[in-house]
């Protein structure tokens, strides 16, 4: 099971936006590897961002794409990202 490495809100409302998670890569450069995407409504984007910040990774909201509908905390984890490939 691919998860990701901070807790995501318990929540039913739609989500208002998608924040992408960026882990840093060796260099520094704070948006090295893009590792997940998770949908948040507008009550919890900021409770992601805290909570993906507090383990050293970037957090970065987009809008989201029209006509797209998840509800919060659903997320996906990209495979060529660094939470995708140990599984
Ligand atoms: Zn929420």
């Amino acid at each position: 099971m691919r998860n990701l490495p901070f807790t995501l809100p318990k929540c039913d409302q739609p989500a208002a936006g998608r924040i992408e998670i960026y882990s840093p890569d060796p260099a520094g450069d704070a948006f090295g590897s893009l590792d997940a995407s998770v949908y948040a409504c507008d009550a919890h984007v900021p409770d992601v961002v805290a909570a993906a910040w507090a383990v050293e990774l970037t957090a970065y909201r987009i809008e989201m794409l029209p006509g797209l509908e998840r509800t919060c905390g659903e997320f996906y984890v990209y495979l060529t990202g660094n939470f995708g490939g140990d599984q």
